[in-house]
């Protein structure tokens, strides 16, 4: 959830039509840079949007925060320690559920109450920690503990955890959370055409004048894309990578997305692309699809209602459900295999 990879890792590729009635907005939230584009609407409308969207960004950065104090969720994680009871806000308390729907969707595997787990590989941090040894024990303890969305209770607006070993951390869908927002904002302004790409993560409305959004799958290995695909407007494109925030020690690199039946990092997959209807929910399958893995994404995929999905692993081989299979266009001169498996 770093700046720098709001800049690569996927692009929005610019179309080159009528630009006079595009206006932009490059806002930052979870220290992510937010890139906001509408269309059809003069300035000042899309300005009085933007110092909307602002304001809300501002809120979910403090209030879902996993690791900097003084917001909501740094309160909850507090009351998990010690299985007190907190009231919850209409602000946080709709992610908490949509945690606990994803977890039962993904069967485990995109669990957002790893967040314990998370901070003692040291990516509650806004850099990684260098060369130091991971605290391997304090993580097999933890792991051990098997924290779990299923230990989080709601009741009404009141939350309580029965495992303190639970620690809420929403990085795996956040994003997504804010760009739907952002959309349903925009929409209940008026503004039907919008595309919003946080950190590369992309979530359309409408269309680019007459044409689809187009948007690029960053090629994880070199610069560009692997691929791009045309989103028609309610579509959201996500991609999790595991090979731009990780951490290095003793030769040995630990990625940021945690297999939360060992509570180790996921090794060989560099990046899978989830093409949905809701960000949030492309946001939480991607990093449930990455834990899966080469042998597993085809039914979790089913199980969370995925249909599009693009995977890339460390051997280079590329892997695509067949309508993403279907709608994947690539760079002149450029046609890599595609191993396509039905989702089932
Ligand atoms: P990114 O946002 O960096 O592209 P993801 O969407 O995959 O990547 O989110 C990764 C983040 O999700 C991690 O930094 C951590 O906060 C959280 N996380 C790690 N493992 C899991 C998991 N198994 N389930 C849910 N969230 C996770
Ligand atoms: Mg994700």
């Amino acid at each position: 959830m770093r700046a720098w990879i709001a800049a690569v890792l996927l692009l929005v590729l610019a179309g080159c039509g009528d630009e006079a009635t595009e206006t932009k907005s490059s806002q930052y939230v979870f220290g992510t840079l937010v890139e906001i584009t509408v269309r059809g609407v003069p300035k000042d409308r899309a300005d009085a949007a933007f110092v909307e969207l602002a304001e809300g960004f501002r809120r979910m950065h403090v209030d879902w925060h996993a690791w900097k104090p003084g917001g909501e969720l740094m309160r909850v994680n507090a009351a998990c320690k010690t299985g007190e009871t907190v009231e919850v806000s209409d602000f946080t308390l709709p992610l908490i559920r949509q945690a606990k729907t994803f977890h039962a969707l993904s069967d485990g595997l995109f669990n957002a109450a790893v967040g314990e787990i998370v901070g003692a590989w040291g990516f509650h941090a806004d850099e990684p920690p260098k060369g130091r040894t991971p605290p391997f024990d304090e993580i097999r303890a933890l792991a051990a503990q098997h924290p779990s969305m299923d230990d989080v209770r709601i009741d009404g607006h009141r939350v309580t955890c029965s495992n303190p070993a639970v620690g809420l951390d929403f990085g795996g869908f956040a994003k997504g959370a804010a760009v739907d927002w952002a959309l349903a904002t925009l929409k209940a302004r008026g503004i039907a055409d919008a595309v919003v790409s946080a950190g590369g993560n992309v979530g359309t409305m409408g269309s680019h004048g007459d044409r689809p959004w187009r948007i690029g799958i960053r090629d994880p290995k070199a610069w560009g894309v692997i691929a791009s695909v045309e989103a028609a407007g309610g579509e959201s494109v996500y991609t999790s990578g595991n090979y731009e925030r990780f951490r290095e020690a003793d030769g040995v690199r630990y990625s940021h997305i945690i297999d939360p039946r060992t509570g180790w990092p996921v090794e060989h997959i560099l990046s899978t692309t989830v093409i949905a209807k809701s960000g949030a929910l492309a946001d939480a399958a991607s990093t449930a699809l990455t834990v899966a893995g080469v042998a597993d994404w085809p039914r979790i995929a089913k199980r969370m209602g995925i249909d599009q999905v693009l995977m890339l692993d460390d051997a280079g081989h590329l892997y695509a459900s067949p309508k993403m299979a279907a709608r994947l266009a690539f760079p002149e001169g450029k046609r890599p295999e595609v191993i396509v498996r039905p989702v089932e």
